[in-house]
């Protein structure tokens, strides 16, 4: 079993349409993909259609963007219930001011010097979650920046950078309620990702812990050997499951699906957690 639980469409930052993702998740051998836009499930349906007759099992989640104590972080839901409106309207809530930020950031590019526009923005984002990277797409079209990543500087995107403005983010310990509350089964997003910007301490992870975090995120391309001991050291101390994932986002981000796992054992564990929906077998 080949089990991915963390990949993007263009349902929010992802390259592929949600068929064109389930069609790379076929093609990489996987059996399980869950599909994990920002802060939205409008990738869902077409997901679930097109895994019908692949064998391929799809697992319908969301990533939340979450904020504690000023630092960024991200959480995982899993198999919750779409329509339960606590949850729903916080997701509503989050992409709503991704566009009220993404115009900022937008002006602030503009008042140094790089010639894009938010016109230019929404044709990249098409119906997707806006976020910062199709801004740096639009960077990269611009000839400002090389490529995607290379506008996640302190010079333009990155975390607290010339051009970052922040957006509403959850509160995690309520995010875990919220997920926990709509029957889905929550999961800390490459917890120890430094490049990215500062990372939550320990008590922070105790405290989701507390608060019904099912499991770390552990394998991901953002951690090093080192990082990855310590976060397994720490979910066995709290009694969190340990997952893999690729966090593919198509051609915006040199990761392949697969390249980081699952264990079968953690997966069936996740899953008997979840009472929100099921998996969709194809
Ligand atoms: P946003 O959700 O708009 O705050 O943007 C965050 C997204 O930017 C993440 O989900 C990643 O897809 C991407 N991202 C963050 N840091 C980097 C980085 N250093 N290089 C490339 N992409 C990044
Ligand atoms: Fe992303
Ligand atoms: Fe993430
Ligand atoms: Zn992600």
């Amino acid at each position: 079993m080949r089990i991915d639980l963390h990949a993007h469409s263009n349902a929010s930052d992802g390259t592929d349409s949600p068929a064109e993702l389930i069609a790379a998740a076929v093609a990489a051998g996987l059996d399980v993909v869950a599909l994990t836009d920002h802060d939205t499930v409008a990738g869902h349906a077409e997901a679930a259609e097109a895994v019908r007759g692949t064998g391929l099992t799809l697992v319908p989640g969301a990533e939340l963007s979450c904020q504690v104590d000023g630092i960024s972080m991200h959480l995982l839901a899993y198999l919750f219930d779409p329509a339960e409106p606590a949850f729903a309207a916080e997701r509503e809530l989050v992409r709503t001011d991704r566009f009220r930020r993404g115009r900022a950031i937008v002006e602030r590019c503009r008042e140094l010097g790089a010639p894009i526009d938010w016109e230019q923005v929404r044709r990249i984002a098409g119906a997707g979650s806006v976020g910062r990277p199709h801004i740096a797409s639009a960077l990269v079209e611009a000839g400002i920046v090389p490529t995607v990543s290379d506008a996640f500087t302190p010079d333009w995107l990155a975390n607290g950078g010339r051009a970052d403005v922040r957006k509403h983010e959850t509160d995690p310990v309520t995010a875990v309620r919220l997920v926990r509350a709509a029957g889905g089964v929550p999961v800390f997003a490459h917890p120890g990702a430094v490049k990215r910007g500062r990372t939550v301490s320990e008590q922070v992870i105790a405290d989701l812990a507390a608060a019904g975090l099912a499991a770390l995120e552990v394998d991901h391309l953002d951690h090093d050997e080192a990082t990855r001991e310590r976060l397994r050291g720490l979910a066995a101390d709290l009694g969190l499951l340990v997952t893999g994932s690729s966090d593919y986002h198509g051609s915006r981000k040199d990761v392949r699906l697969g390249e980081y796992t699952t264990d079968p054992e953690v997966y069936e564990a996740l899953l008997a957690q979840a009472t929100g929906a099921r998996p969709v077998t194809g």
